[in-house]
């Protein structure tokens, strides 16, 4: 099939020539551009929705309550599926290939998953091609879901306009969730499993992470039970406010997000090279404090102005200028 075909396929929203254009745009960038060059700029204005969280979450059964939702209401759904590659993970993929195979055959559904191979830039790059094709062939609703295992999380979802992270009870300390740069993208959290013990505190415990933290606008927290079908309503209901704005809010929905991976990247970088810095003065500070000419906060404070002018090796009269 020539390009050119291809893409008035997918125009037409042809399942068969957005599934080869959707392989063209992962084996072969080349001609991957010329078929999006023949396409129209941006058309239908297909809603994004990133679904991220760590693994087991319930992250795959919520999306099959999200394809029914939407279905329902008679919008047609993509499902992009950022593929581990990790050997742990591949047995919680094979679940997901069985869960979603019943929407196969149902015409108003593209489920396609992407191997996430290195986590480079090429994968954002990529994914958002993918975005394209769909909005183009008529999707209305396109479903992020990465699979929750580092920070490259936090990258693709930079493609959404809106963010689902979902918890569950029993995960641990939430101040390893808000490490891993959830806390950032978060417009909503999903609080899974609500059938377990445990997810109220696990509401009260975001519910509290989300009062100290400093954003413009709060996330909603919604607890759930994908499995059960419980409180999926209500997730809906808060994504349906997020897809209201999209109209007028499009793009700043976007430079929201992008902004906010862009501050976690950049904040993940800034600690580990405070961390290699940090390691070569440390036990000099450590001796100080152990003899008694320097208080812990001192020492503290001294670490930190180290880093605030490493060249210097200035400790005082240099006052922190802003925050992350
Ligand atoms: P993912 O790794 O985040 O995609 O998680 P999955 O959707 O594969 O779900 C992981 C496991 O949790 C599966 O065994 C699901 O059946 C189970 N699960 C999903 N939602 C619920 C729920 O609401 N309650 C309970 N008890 N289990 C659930």
């Amino acid at each position: 099939m020539r390009i050119g075909e291809i893409a008035r396929g997918v125009t037409r929203g042809d399942r068969r020539s957005l599934a080869r254009a959707i392989t063209l745009v992962e084996n072969d960038p080349e001609a991957a551009d010329s078929l999006l060059s023949c396409l129209p700029g941006r058309k239908n204005g297909a809603f994004v929705l990133g679904i991220t969280g760590p693994p087991g979450t319930g992250k795959s059964t919520l999306v099959d309550r999200l394809i029914q939702s939407y279905r329902a209401k008679g919008l047609k759904v993509g499902v992009v599926a950022i593929d581990p590659t990790s050997p742990i993970t591949g047995g919680a993929l094979l679940g997901d290939r069985i869960r979603m195979a019943r929407h196969t055959t149902d015409e108003g559904v593209f489920i396609r998953s992407m191997a996430s191979r290195g986590w480079s830039g090429g994968l954002t790059r990529s994914t958002a091609q993918v975005i394209q094709l769909m909005d183009h062939a008529g999707v209305d609703v396109i479903l992020v879901e990465t699979a929750g295992i580092g920070q490259s999380d936090v990258e693709v979802v930079g493609v959404a306009h809106a963010v689902v992270v979902v918890l569950m009870p029993g995960l641990g300390d939430i101040i390893q969730i808000s490490k891993a740069g959830l806390m950032e993208i978060a417009d909503v959290y999903a609080v899974n499993k609500s059938d377990l013990e445990g997810a109220d505190s696990m509401v009260v415990n975001i519910l509290s992470l989300v009062r100290n933290a400093k954003k413009i606008h709060s996330p909603a927290v919604v607890k759930l039970s994908a499995l059960k079908g419980d409180g999926v309503d209500r997730l809906v209901e808060s994504v349906e406010q997020l897809r209201a704005g999209l109209r007028d809010r499009g793009d700043e929905m976007r430079r929201k997000s992008i902004r906010s991976v862009v501050v976690e990247l950049a904040r993940g970088r800034v600690l580990d090279e405070f961390s290699r810095a940090a390691a070569s003065v440390t036990e000099e500070l450590v001796r100080e404090v152990l003899s008694g000419r320097m208080s812990v906060g001192e020492a503290a404070e001294a670490l930190a102005a180290k880093q605030r002018r490493p060249a210097h090796h200035g400790v005082s009269g240099h006052r922190r200028s802003g925050g992350t």
